[in-house]
């Protein structure tokens, strides 16, 4: 904005508010002089100049009035916020209503006697105002018309009056407030009616959408419930609505089209409903100024018998007053002299009837009814491609959901990680509100379903009692999830859940609130292993489509799921550490159980060592974790050059490697230790072209003079290590040379 206009704006704030507070002080002035009875008696200058005055400034005002908001109660809440502004505009309608009061009075006061007769103009002042204003205006100005009739009373007012007559004052008080408060009452009474039927005439029209987006069969159909259809996302809704304008236009173009080069009177399309039950008119193109039926019964008329015989219908040459085209208000037209009725099958099931009808002399014949033929073959494909283009974008959604899915299940290695992937990918998919996963697990003899997992994601009330769902088992029973995993097929067949029918797991455990239900078996390499079971409070949430994306999901599942068992199972049965080619942790505890046993029956002491990389992990950060793993590799080389063939060497853990040596006491294996130490220290690493060195620290225990068992000995070794470890690393401890040192509890220390 610039500076000029906002001094104009200021101006104009400026004249706005002398021209209220004026029309203010003016009325205020005027009702001071009408309780004077200024008016009374045969008019002078002052009374003409005064009412030209009165009647100038109301009319001024009124005009000004009018053009900001026409007959608009004067706002004082704007987006309900009380406004300073709005509250301004309501002083403007004060004073414009005082300023006609007293305009009013003024041609009374001067009428004299005759001011009786002119009276009701004060009422019918107050209607008018009354239904426009706010309220607290329209109790303003009853007020003041109240004070001024109380005014003018005292001083001798209304003309012709000797003295105060409490009769007249008190009716016309009465009938003062009555006007006022009536005409309010009403005004808004109208206005609560206006706004519920504009309310009305919305659901109506959201009503007529959803049954046209149904009958094209754009959306679910058959479900007993719509909410599930209103609640889906905008974007769903745009789709639906352009594919129905889509639909629309393609209808009436081919309509146009027939009726024109055909000659017709009038070309309509009615569409049977999804139940079968009715006709709605869906589309006309009619030169005829008849009423055409919105919607019609399927047995009315000629509709009946094309509805009976799904073959075209010719009515040449109709006698006069003929009543069967239920299409027109009363089921006929004058002049229309020939019908013809082509129907719209969609793989042999009628859909719907062009009805195509003439006033020309001329009647239908063979070629007509194959024009009419291709129209109703053009809407058919118009309807399926729209239907088709929304199946494609919804599936595009799901199938990319369903891709992730899957990349998300090979990558995922462990069984719980297989539980995790498979949930969130399902709830991509369908967003559940419920969902567990089921597996079969052997107990003893049997096997048993088993609960490993569950997963809500409705409100609390889910929550509560999902809860108690996960860990549960449950027998091969008569329960819907025992049956799928049996017989391999999803269930229910429909989708739906009723809690009081449907047992899921066993009868103790209902799925309260739910109203959808699926349960996937997991299949995998021929195998059963399992279901997924997923519930929703919506109903209709499981449709055909999502059914076959979810079963490939749910066989997915099933193969990751055995994948990550058998590798599971694979890294229990292997002995060898796969990096290092080393012994693994698991063979090694083994191995100390035969060590020590020879040990106890030979009398031989043997001594473990445990061994720690220094500082390995800014080795990784440093270069990269395959650079540590091939530290990693060249140090277990290293220690197998070094050791003999009867010390058993393994990895123990993550950088972390133990060697039984059989048959050796503390001194040598402290010898031993220390030429591994000095080895590793002079081995070179290089790594995008610099290179470095690493160090190693020892542990060392002997059995059986520093421990009694496996345990212990384990915990000695470790203890020493860790000696090490915290005076300098790159260094041999034995347990037995440590343990008497002050610091050596330092582990346990924070
Ligand atoms: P220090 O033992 O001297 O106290 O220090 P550190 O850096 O070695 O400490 P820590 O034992 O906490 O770190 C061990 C690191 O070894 C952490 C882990 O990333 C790494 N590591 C474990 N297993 C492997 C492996 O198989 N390959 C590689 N490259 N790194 C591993
Ligand atoms: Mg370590
Ligand atoms: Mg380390």
């Amino acid at each position: 904005m610039n500076i000029q206009s906002m001094d104009r704006l200021e101006e104009e704030a400026a004249f706005e508010w002398m021209r209220r507070e004026g029309a203010l002080a003016l009325s205020g002035l005027f009702i001071v002089l009408l309780m004077a009875g200024f008016f009374h008696g045969s008019p002078g200058w002052a009374q003409v100049v005064a009412l030209a005055t009165l009647m100038t400034a109301s009319g001024a005002l009124g005009y000004d009035r009018l053009r900001w908001s026409p007959l608009r109660p004067a706002q004082a809440r704007v987006d309900g916020v009380l406004s300073f502004d709005a509250l301004w505009n309501a002083r403007q309608d004060m004073a414009l209503g005082v300023l006609l009061l007293a305009t009013a009075h003024a041609f009374i006061q001067q009428a004299g006697t005759m001011g009786a007769e002119v009276y009701p103009l004060i009422y019918a002042l107050l209607a008018i105002m009354a239904t426009y204003q706010r309220t607290v205006v329209t109790v303003a100005l009853v007020v003041t018309a109240l004070g001024i009739e109380i005014g003018g009373h005292l001083g001798g007012y209304p003309p012709g009056l000797a003295q105060p007559d409490l009769g007249i004052l008190l009716t016309r008080g009465l009938f003062l407030g009555l006007f006022g408060g009536f005409h309010m009452a009403w005004s808004r009474w109208e206005m609560l009616r206006q706004r519920t039927a504009a309310q009305a005439h919305l659901d109506r029209q959201e009503r007529e959408r959803l049954d046209a987006a149904r009958d094209w069969r754009l959306v679910a159909t058959g479900k007993p419930d719509t909410g599930l259809i209103i609640s889906r996302q905008e974007a769903e809704d745009l789709l639906v609505d352009d594919a129905i304008a889509a639909i629309a236009g393609s209808i009436g173009a081919s309509l146009r089209l027939l009726r024109s080069s055909l000659e017709g009177h009038t070309a309509a399309l009615l569409w049977l409903d999804e139940g079968g039950l009715r006709f709605d008119l869906r589309g006309v193109d009619s030169r005829s100024k008849a009423d055409l039926a919105q919607t019609l019964q399927p047995g009315e008329g000629a509709l009946a018998g094309v509805l009976r015989r799904q073959e075209p219908l010719l009515l040449n040459n109709l006698a006069r007053g003929y009543r069967g085209l239920p299409y027109y208000v009363g089921g006929h037209h004058g002049k229309v002299r020939h019908f013809l009725g082509v129907p719209v099958l969609e793989r042999g099931k009628l859909r719907g009837v062009i009805c195509l009808d003439r006033v020309v002399p001329e009647p239908f014949d063979q070629r007509d009814v194959e024009r009419a033929q291709e129209a109703s073959a053009s809407i058919l494909r118009a309807v399926q491609t729209e239907r088709l283009f929304l199946s494609i974008e919804r599936s595009r959604h799901e199938l990319s959901r369903f891709y992730e899915a899957s990349r998300s299940l090979n990558r995922a290695l462990t069984p719980s990680d297989v539980h995790d992937v498979a949930l969130e990918s399902l709830w991509e998919i369908c967003q559940y509100d419920f969902a567990a996963v089921v597996l079969e697990h052997s107990r003893g003899e049997d096997t048993v379903l088993r609960v490993v997992r569950t997963d809500d994601r409705g409100d609390e009330h889910v929550g509560r009692w999902a809860q108690k769902i996960e860990g549960m088992e449950f027998g091969h029973n008569s329960g819907l999830v025992s049956m799928a995993t049996e017989m391999r097929i999803n269930l229910p067949h429909n989708g739906a859940y009723r809690e009081t029918q449907n047992v899921v797991f066993d009868r103790k455990t209902p799925l309260r609130g739910m109203k959808s239900l699926l349960i996937l078996p997991m299949v995998g390499h021929d195998q059963s292993i399992g279901a997924l079971v997923l519930a929703s409070a919506n109903p209709g949430v499981f449709d055909d489509h999502r059914r076959a994306l979810l079963e490939v999901v749910a066989n997915q599942v099933a193969v990751s799921l055995q994948n990550a068992h058998m590798y599971k199972a694979m890294e229990e049965m292997a002995t060898i550490d796969g990096l290092t080619g080393l012994n693994n942790h698991r063979t090694f505890k083994g191995q100390m159980d035969e060590a020590i046993a020879r040990a106890q029956r030979s009398d031989v002491p043997f001594t473990l060592l445990l061994t720690d990389i220094d500082h390995f992990k800014s080795i990784n950060d440093t270069y990269g974790h395959p650079v540590g793993d091939e530290v990693l590799r060249t140090v277990s080389k290293t220690f197998r050059k070094l050791l003999r063939q009867t010390d058993l060497p393994a990895r123990y853990g993550g950088e972390e490697f133990a060697v039984i040596l059989e048959g050796t006491d503390l001194d040598g294996a402290f010898l031993l230790a220390e030429r591994l130490r000095q080895e590793i220290e002079a081995l070179q690493f290089t790594s995008a072209g610099k290179t470095f060195s690493i160090s190693m620290s020892f542990g060392l225990s002997a059995y059986p003079i520093d421990a009694e068992g496996k345990a212990e000995l384990i915990e000695t070794a470790d203890q020493a290590l860790y000696y090490s470890k915290s005076h300098g690393r790159n260094q041999v401890r034995a347990w037995r040379n440590v343990r008497s040192a002050p610091d050596r509890d330092a582990k346990k220390a924070p």
